[in-house]
This record gives structure tokens, sequence and C-alpha cells, in this order.
């Protein structure tokens, strides 16, 4: 819970403190007799809620988005790329400070970009799926969901040399319903344990560096972002303070392995770094 408060931006917890406030202020609603004989229902919309809008939640949905027994191994994931510009540089410096790390790619961009996918396959790192675009799937019908997948898919295997196994939807968002047909689909849900906000406007290096700092541990899953989706803005501020804190990372003796590494080894495999 601390290492969560900490990487909240103040405008967030700010309205983090609002809504408690203002849930805290209702409660003596929930001591009425009528709220009583709707009380399963309130409370089973909530738990829907939660597990189809908290990644960390994992009431029905399972995700992976923190690996236990773990003593060092770490996972570090980028979302919503690949870029021209910003995923270059990240493989350089993945390569120099010998790295690994996962990149949930959009299709439609991975498309215009198949050099930079094969890059990132070739140097050891993970190719995996995070929607044909950043569509907010939650609001789809199964059968719109699944012929999305099916697209972005399609796309990426046809680019990439190895099967695809890890999805992450946009926001984190899914519903039951499309988790069960991932999973027939033989698709992996991942989430992630710390979000340290690198896409906001006006978020800087040293912040971003910091959060990273100030919460990671070993088994947590790192999200950043080497695009900012249904935008062109470059994650110049991301790209600094992943230069500037990758090798504090190695030094506090963390290893960043791929999502599927950091998976096997949580599962009482050995690591592959
Ligand atoms: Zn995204």
């Amino acid at each position: 819970m601390f290492r969560f408060w900490y990487v909240l931006p103040p405008k967030i917890k700010k309205r983090f403190l609002l809504v408690l406030g203002a849930g805290l202020s209702s409660c003596p609603i929930f001591l009425k007799p009528a709220f009583r004989r709707t009380a399963p229902w309130f409370i089973g919309s909530s738990l829907l809620a939660l597990d189809t809008f908290v990644p960390q939640v994992n009431i029905l949905s399972k995700s992976f988005w923190r690996a236990k027994n773990v003593i060092q191994e770490i996972a570090i994931t980028f979302d919503d790329g690949p870029d021209a510009e910003i995923t270059p540089k990240l493989l350089d410096l993945l390569a120099q400070e010998k790295a690994k790390a996962t990149f949930f790619v959009l299709a439609k961009r991975a498309k215009r970009l198949p050099e930079l996918i094969q890059r990132i396959e070739k140097e050891g790192h993970e190719l995996a799926f995070h929607g044909l675009d950043h569509q907010k799937i939650w609001k789809l019908s199964l059968k719109k969901f699944s012929r999305q997948i099916e697209q972005g898919l399609a796309i990426l295997e046809s680019i990439s040399s190895k099967p695809i196994i890890w999805y992450r939807p946009p926001h984190g968002f899914i519903r039951f319903d499309q988790y069960l047909w991932l999973r027939k689909k033989g698709l992996r849900l991942a989430g992630w344990t710390i979000g340290v906000w690198d896409t906001d406007e006006n978020v800087t290096a040293q912040e971003i560096s910091e959060r990273i700092l100030a919460s990671l541990r070993p088994g947590d899953i790192l999200l950043l972002h080497d695009g900012v989706a249904d935008r062109l803005r470059p994650q110049t501020a991301m790209l600094k303070a992943f230069k500037k804190t990758l090798p504090v990372i190695k030094k506090q003796g963390l290893k960043p392995l791929t999502l599927s590494s950091l998976w096997r080894i949580s599962q009482g495999g050995i690591s592959a770094f």
C-alpha cells in the first residue's frame, strides 16, 4: 500500500482522498434496512468491477502481476510501442546493461515497424501483445473483442518468429468473459506491480526515476511506456529516466528478465539470466 501511494502523482492523490472521503461520509446509508436488502447485489457488482478494472485484484480473472518466490529477478515491461525513435534507444541501453525486457506492442504500430519488432526478438527480449490498437476493450462485445485480438495476433505472428504468450489489455481493464476467451485461445493475462505514471504530460525524468527506485522490489513487474497511445509525443522523459535508473537497478543486484523467464522462476524453474 505504501509503495502504491508513493508513486501516485499529487493530482491523483488528491482525487483518491476525495473519493475516499465521499465514501466514508456516506457510510451511514449502508446501515439502513433498504441498503441491507440490496447489499448482496451491491457487493457482487463492486467485486466484479474491482476484478475488471484493477489488474492487481485477481478474484475471477487471474493475471500475472507479481512474481513470488524470487530473490533478485524483476521484469521490466514497455507498453504502447513500438516507437521509431524511443524503442531503438531502449534496446541499446538494455544491451549495454545486459538486461532483458518485454515489449507489449500495439499491432497496428508493429505493422509499420517490422524491423524493430524483429530486432526486439533477435536481442533476446520478449514480444507481447497489448492489442490491435488502444481501444477500451472492456466496452466491446465478446465477438468484437475476439475479432480484434485475432486480427492483432495475425499481424504480430506474420512479423515475429515466436508464439505470443502474454496479453495485457489497454489500461489493464478486462471483463471476466473476455478473460475466459483469452485462456481458451492459450493467451496468458499480464498485469503489473508498479506503474510510475511515465506518460503524464508534465512528468520529469527525475520524478520517474525516483518513483522507480523508491518502489521496485524483487519479483516486481515494472510498467513503463515506449509509446503514448493515440498520441505521437515521444517518451523522452521516460528514456532519460531509464538511462539513469537501469544501471542503479543492476547495481542493487536486481536482475531484469523477460516476463516469461520471471514467470518460470516464480513457478519453481531456474533463472535463465
Ligand atoms: Zn497502454
